[in-house]
């Protein structure tokens, strides 16, 4: 049977992802030491874990509201009040969801009719352009530049605004870049939504982890959009348990909005998922309620890692902004003249280090790789030497 024709069109035209395509070199590799996957390198906290054992224990294995456990969405309004100065009803404004992929999924599939248009700043995380494409949107591309420390500049909005644009997809700590977007200018992107009328889905999954102060070990500031002046009424936020609390398997997040569009969201989590696992909901309610200690230790952690990157890629003259939150660097590797790919495809095989080319990330990450410092730090050390031996050759 000839299955082309068969394939929705929309699906069809979305390319694999560049990652998976590059880890299919990497599986089965063992002398390789990746900085390619996006994980943290730690377990969740055993007492997160406990919490899901202990449900399981007391035989919670049924499904839950659509909308979450109340108790989860309780703890969360709580979290985001604390974290995030918004005041969420946890009755009819959070939804929780398959980790923070599904919120990304239906938010798009709830607000978007074919055509519309989604300005989202490349590079950016992978599923964006195709959970836009997915929903019959059409992507535009609003780029973030090295020089800019790849924040996200109000001008460069402005001008992908059309009469058919309706959303603004934000991600700030930024994956794959680390960029973290000052208040002011997130301020002028708020006042642009309103001018012209637009949603803004806001993906924070990584607020927790920035790095602040003289040295990057203090936790640095974050400001959600949602927390604007006259933003929350149009802000969808998006935040899950995968990074910072070390839980990506658990598959859990939620989706905070106003009652209407919670309401829309969840008509479509409803047939396609209808609940997050109530394990997983559980070990959240403990992860939100008790966490903060572990987060905080692990984020301090990661600064550390942060440092040693870009201390080691500065004594091997690799330019390299310092990331201010989420838990990768994206040097730049233009002055060796190889593209991101040959760069990346040489380093695996010369020294089995893997990063991920930047233009996996969209055709702005070109000449840029990502290393996620998520990796125990004696192997990021080796993997640090291999690349400082790499560019020398690359020099020489
Ligand atoms: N959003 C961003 C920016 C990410 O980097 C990731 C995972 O790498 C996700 C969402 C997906 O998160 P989850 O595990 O909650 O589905």
């Amino acid at each position: 049977m000839n299955y082309t024709d068969r394939i929705a069109r929309q699906v069809a035209g979305i390319p694999r992802s560049g990652i998976r395509d590059f880890f299919e070199l990497v599986l089965g590799r063992d002398d390789v030491i990746s900085l390619g996957v996006g994980e943290p390198d730690y377990s969740a906290p055993w007492h997160i874990r406990e919490a899901a054992i202990y449900s399981l224990e007391k035989g919670q294995t049924s499904y839950t509201s659509n909308l979450g456990l109340l108790s989860l969405r309780k703890s969360i309004a709580a979290y985001v009040a604390k974290h995030f100065s918004v005041a969420y009803n946890p009755a009819n404004e959070i939804l929780v969801t398959v980790g923070v992929s599904e919120a990304l999924d239906i938010a798009c599939r709830a607000l978007l009719n074919p055509g519309d248009e989604v300005i989202y700043h490349e590079p950016c995380y992978v599923s964006y352009s195709p959970s836009i494409a997915m929903a019959h949107g059409v992507p535009v591309v609003a780029e973030t530049r090295v020089e800019d420390n790849f924040e996200l500049k109000a001008d460069a909005v402005a001008e992908k605004i059309t009469p058919r644009t309706k959303l603004l997809m934000l991600n700030f700590p930024t994956n794959p870049t680390g960029a973290v977007q000052p208040a002011g200018e997130l301020e002028k992107i708020a006042a642009l939504a309103i001018q012209h009328d637009l949603i803004v889905i806001s993906d924070e999954i990584y607020s927790e982890l920035t790095y602040g102060g003289e040295d990057g070990m203090d936790r640095g500031e974050h400001t959600s959009i949602a927390g604007l002046p006259g933003m929350k009424e149009r802000t969808i936020l998006l935040h899950g348990f995968s990074k910072a609390f070390a839980m990506t398997g658990f598959r859990l997040g939620y989706a905070c909005a106003p009652a209407e569009l919670t309401e829309a969201m969840m008509k479509i989590h409803q047939y396609a998922m209808l609940c997050a696992p109530i394990m997983s909901q559980a070990a959240g309610i403990e992860a939100l309620e008790h966490g903060d200690g572990p987060v905080e230790e692990m984020r301090r952690s990661y600064a550390q890692r942060r440092n040693l990157m870009l201390r080691r890629f500065a004594e091997m003259g690799v330019p390299c902004f310092p990331p201010g939150g989420a838990f990768y660097a994206f040097p730049d590797v233009r002055k060796f003249g190889l593209t991101s790919k040959e760069f990346a495809l040489r380093l695996l095989e010369e020294e089995s280090v893997a990063v991920v080319p930047g233009n996996a990330f969209g055709a702005a990450g070109e000449g840029l790789v990502r290393a996620c410092y998520a990796t125990a730090f004696d192997r990021l050390e080796v993997a640090l030497e291999r690349i400082g031996n790499f560019v020398s050759r690359l020099k020489a």
